[in-house]
């Protein structure tokens, strides 16, 4: 059970990518202050930055989509069971960016997300499963996506998550207890989009999120912890919307993200890993909120994505020639997004959601 909640903001533990858990070899930051550089390009195989050739499979990538949620025996369906509210908002939100969400039935879609709420208030990642606060962010996001908050007990289900927080300010994912960054982001995001977030102590929460800063600038899951690309979003993204940025120092976190560069131009989550498209969501969006994106090579990094696209079948996955998934599918389309490639929906690097539904909820248009 432990392991599913890590999956779906725990970039590394889809079976097929499990291959980078477990490693804590130390860092290697210190005097290594040389990112790679957007070397200035006038080649004309580029049109607005854009390598012609190599271009978004976003039909294939929507068919890809649609396609999984008919599957419900194969491996990766199998594997999604317990997450399936995750799978769904990573589905969904890849099909919003890329302009298709219309063909969805939003009702069916909505209906089923309200049987996966339990009692308690919160949401399970499939009907009759119990509830963690993973779930719960990933219910809201995709009932934001339909404009459909407003279906929800409000009160009922921010009550669950503000009943989540520790005296110290952190949070647990749920009734067992663990803390972990991860929970303070998704519940700030949550509280947030309900237009609850004066209900905790946010104050208390900003103090502990500090407490996991490291020496390199990074954030880790706990006070100590090793930092980590995907908690590091978390962290920088809850400070976003907590409106706590100057707790960072911008040009020190900003050197080791952008370190974060390969030769290939894909990103990595930690010093010494292999290059993987999920990191082109959890560095960039993290780059992006502390103005720093400029930093990276974004032609090489784009390049990697596209590489990273099954062109006769759609999706995307972790690295060129391996075998897509959904949740591959939405970062590598998402970090296209905050690279501004052509035709894409503007993602909102903090709220993990397009821009426009994060303007209707907050400023109503
Ligand atoms: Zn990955």
């Amino acid at each position: 059970m432990k392991e599913d909640l890590y999956l779906s903001l725990q970039p590394d533990t889809l079976p097929s990518f499990r291959h980078l858990i477990g490693s804590s070899e130390p860092l290697s930051t210190a005097g290594a202050l040389t990112p790679l550089r957007s070397e200035a390009n006038s080649s004309s195989d580029f049109i607005n930055g854009y390598r012609m050739g190599e271009e978004l499979e976003a039909e294939k990538h929507v068919n890809y989509i649609l396609s999984v949620e008919k599957k419900k025996d194969d491996f990766e369906s199998v594997v999604m069971e317990h997450i399936r509210i995750n799978g769904a908002y990573w589905g969904l939100t890849t099909l919003d960016l890329l302009g298709k969400i219309g063909v969805v039935d939003s009702e069916e879609v909505v209906s089923w997300i309200l049987k996966c709420q339990h009692e308690s208030g919160g949401f399970g990642g499939n009907i009759g499963h119990d509830p963690h606060v993973l779930y719960t962010l990933s219910a809201i996001q995709i009932l934001a996506l339909f404009d459909k908050i407003n279906v929800l007990d409000i009160d009922k289900v921010s009550n669950y998550i503000v009943g989540l927080q520790n005296e110290d300010g952190s949070f647990s994912g749920d009734m067992w207890g663990e803390v972990d960054t991860r929970f303070s982001y998704i519940a700030i995001c949550s509280l947030a989009l309900l237009h609850c977030l004066d209900k905790i102590n946010v104050e208390k929460a900003v103090k502990y999120i500090v407490s996991c800063k490291n020496l390199d600038g990074g954030f880790g899951c706990t006070p100590g912890a090793e930092s980590h690309a995907g908690q590091i979003f978390c962290c920088v993204a809850a400070l976003a919307i907590t409106g706590s940025l100057h707790q960072i120092d911008k040009d020190l976190l900003g050197w080791w993200l952008c370190e974060r560069q390969v030769k290939s131009g894909g990103l990595n989550g930690r010093p010494e890993k292999l290059p993987d498209v999920c990191y082109s969501w959890w560095v960039l969006s993290s780059l992006t909120m502390i103005d720093r994106v400029h930093w990276i090579d974004k032609e090489k990094l784009v390049k990697y994505i596209l590489d990273c696209q099954d062109k006769e079948k759609g999706g995307i996955s972790d690295r060129p020639d391996d075998a897509v998934d959904v949740f591959h599918t939405y970062f590598g389309v998402a970090g296209l997004s905050l690279l501004e490639y052509p035709g894409l929906k503007a993602i909102d690097p903090a709220y993990a959601l397009p821009v426009d539904v994060v303007n209707r909820i907050f400023f109503g248009r």
